[in-house]
């Protein structure tokens, strides 16, 4: 993907898309050939999200890597000094200071590599994921596989007992009872409320 690397410099690059996409598993890939060069790698990742052994990023498809789980960007900065390739997942849970900071990060000279979803499962724009996009050097938008018609899935739809859950639902609910599918735009279904939260 990058064909001539800077000489100096850092860079920032999004990995985004929806749930079951491979954001985790090619934020992983990448870090993995940075590693393997011999460059000081570190991954961040919330605490929130407790999915899995609470010190590993770990994909669905089930490839891991060390990561340091911490509540706040006030963190991240602290702990990010002396390495070469700062790696951060689930960014959509972050504040919005992690944009300013990531891009500190960059100018400093750090490959700044972060994924997350780009949408919440009303397909709106989550967290600080869009302004990390505007300001990425490089973003890769992927794909899932859609649930219901195998199409290109590139949004989440979030199911609560089997229906789409309501607008109104808490955005932030990981681990949950509730079901998450990835789903194309033809898919997608809004949830009750949407039309009312849209007027
Ligand atoms: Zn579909």
């Amino acid at each position: 993907m990058i064909r001539i690397s800077p000489q100096r410099g850092g860079w920032l690059e999004v990995i985004c898309g929806p749930m079951f996409s491979g954001k985790s598993e090619e934020m992983i890939r990448r870090l993995r050939r940075a590693e393997i060069a011999g460059q000081r790698v570190v991954i961040f990742k919330p605490r929130i999200d407790d999915r899995y052994d609470a010190a590993d990023v770990v994909s669905h498809a089930g490839s891991r890597m060390r990561a340091v789980p911490v509540t706040s960007v006030a963190e991240i900065v602290e702990h990010a000094r002396g390495y070469e390739v700062v790696g951060i997942d689930e960014v959509q849970f972050f504040e919005p200071a992690l944009v300013t900071h990531a891009l500190e990060l960059a100018d400093r000279g750090v490959r700044v590599v972060v994924a997350g979803l780009d949408q919440d499962f009303r397909r709106l724009p989550f967290g600080p994921m869009p302004e990390l996009l505007s300001h990425a050097e490089f973003v890769d938008k992927l794909q899932a596989v859609c649930h219901r018609c195998g199409g290109p899935a590139t949004t989440t739809q979030r199911l609560v007992d089997g229906r789409p859950a309501p607008y109104s639902g808490e955005t932030v609910l990981v681990g949950a009872a509730e079901q998450y599918e990835a789903r194309c735009r033809g898919c997608h279904e809004p949830g009750v409320g949407a039309a009312l939260a849209a007027a």
